[in-house]
């Protein structure tokens, strides 16, 4: 490690729970994601259960194999929390109680009026030459300590624990032991295509990006309707790649004009939120087979009270009639999921609310109730205003009843979007 810097990593996921079916290890992909943008390999990881002579084991053949060794879990206070034991063992160090831990813990237990149970000392035993690291969040400190070169650190597996403790020790403790490559990293959100048709237009960037130096490399996830493209690129200077990725957000801005949702990783709801403020406009939603979702995921965002007035979910016809005004003849006529009712249901809740704006959605989430002319997956989405703008169009949505209400709440938060850029 010296000399060369810290390259090739280990993480090692400690606890019965994460063996079983219901329970699974996401620490990992965390610290793999924080040791990447330090240039650190992970080479290999582990998830072993709350058994001495395994987690002795297991951590004995990660330490002959990488330069750091990231171990999380295990560190609470109970006879199964072994992990500092088994490492402190193989490593030939003692364990020792530091005052000072018993008395913050202790401290975090009275701020919350209640005493210590005495088993949380145990939480204060720190590995002999260990630095420790402060835990916000919790009650178990994390510890690091360097053992022939390598270096090994103890995080709690609490992943609100760990996180900001981990955050931390990339920036303070790591980076300055690397070999200086650093990879930065942005986001960005499309919206209104598949993975493939974005693929497809993201491949001549890709040839110009690979070319530039530093090159900006790329990957597309795709998730609830919504497609994030992660774009990275790895300088010894961050201020340089900052500039690379500026560059090859321009360009992809570019090529999806009005389908990027924000260069930012900003959300739909924090765009959708931004816009309808910065323009002084109120919201209604009227909602059937979302039941609620839309409006869940505005008011997801502090502050939506400037603009969401209310929301109606009007899953029967009856309320449809009742409380946004929507005609029966219209539903009778052209049936509760068709366009002319999504956009009387729009129509109705902006009336209702006296909002700038309504928005509404209306279908079939499946399973059930699904025909050839109107299959399941078939939502028809409106917005009413501001002012004379109408939207009304009918999306078919694949996938089951989750996933259409997942698409269908998407895709209404960018319909409304769409309609708020155009204004
Ligand atoms: P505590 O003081 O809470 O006992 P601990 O360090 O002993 O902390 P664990 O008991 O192992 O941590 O885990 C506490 C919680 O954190 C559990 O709900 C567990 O599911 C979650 N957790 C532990 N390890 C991981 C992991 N690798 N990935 C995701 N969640 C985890
Ligand atoms: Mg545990």
């Amino acid at each position: 490690m010296t000399g060369r810097g810290i390259r090739r990593a280990e993480i090692i996921a400690v606890g019965t729970e994460l063996l079983g079916a219901d329970r699974t290890d996401t620490n990992s992909l965390f610290i793999t994601r924080e040791l990447n943008d330090l240039g650190i390999e992970v080479v290999a990881k582990a998830v072993v259960g709350d058994r001495f002579d395994d987690l002795a084991a297991v951590f004995r053949d990660a330490i002959g194999r990488a330069d750091l060794v990231v171990l999380t879990g295990g560190l609470g206070p109970t006879d199964d929390d072994l992990t500092r034991d088994a490492v402190a063992h193989v490593a030939g160090r003692a364990l020792n109680e530091q005052a000072p831990i018993v008395e913050r813990i202790r401290a975090r237990f009275q701020s919350r009026k209640l005493s210590m149970p005495e088993i949380n000392r145990r939480q204060a035993l720190v590995i002999d030459g260990a630095t420790l690291l402060e835990n916000r969040h919790g009650t178990a400190p994390g510890q690091w300590f360097e053992w022939n070169d390598r270096l090994v650190i103890l995080l709690p597996g609490p992943p609100r624990e760990m996180r900001p403790m981990f955050e931390r020790v990339a920036r303070e403790m790591l980076g300055p032991r690397t070999a200086g490559e650093r990879v930065v990293r942005r986001g960005i959100r499309l919206v209104g295509r598949t993975e493939s048709q974005a693929e497809e237009m993201l491949q001549p960037l890709y040839r110009v990006w690979i070319a530039r130096d530093p090159a900006v490399d790329a990957t597309i996830l795709a998730a609830s309707g919504m497609l994030e493209l992660q774009l990275r690129a790895r300088t010894r200077e961050p201020g340089v790649a900052e500039t690379a990725l500026e560059r090859a957000a321009a360009d992809v801005q570019d090529v999806f004009g009005p389908d990027v949702i924000s260069l930012s990783a900003a959300r739909l709801e924090e765009v959708i939120g931004d816009l309808l403020r910065t323009r002084g406009r109120r919201l209604g939603v009227a909602e059937s087979c979302t039941g609620g979702l839309v409006t869940s995921r505005l008011t997801d965002v502090a502050g939506s009270s400037d603009y969401v007035d209310r929301s109606i979910v009007a899953y029967s016809n009856r309320a449809k009639v009742e409380q946004l005004g929507v005609p029966e003849s219209l539903i009778a006529e052209h049936g509760a999921v068709s366009e002319p009712v999504a956009a009387a249901m729009a129509e109705g809740i902006r009336r209702v609310a006296a909002a700038d704006i309504g928005l509404a959605v209306t279908g079939i989430a499946g399973p059930g109730g699904g025909t050839d002319a109107k299959p399941v997956g078939t939502v028809a989405i409106a917005v009413d205003g501001p002012g004379e703008k109408r939207f009304v169009r009918t999306f078919l949505f694949p996938g089951d009843r989750i996933m259409v209400k997942t698409f269908a709440s998407t895709t209404a938060l960018d319909r409304l979007r769409r309609v708020l850029l155009e204004g």
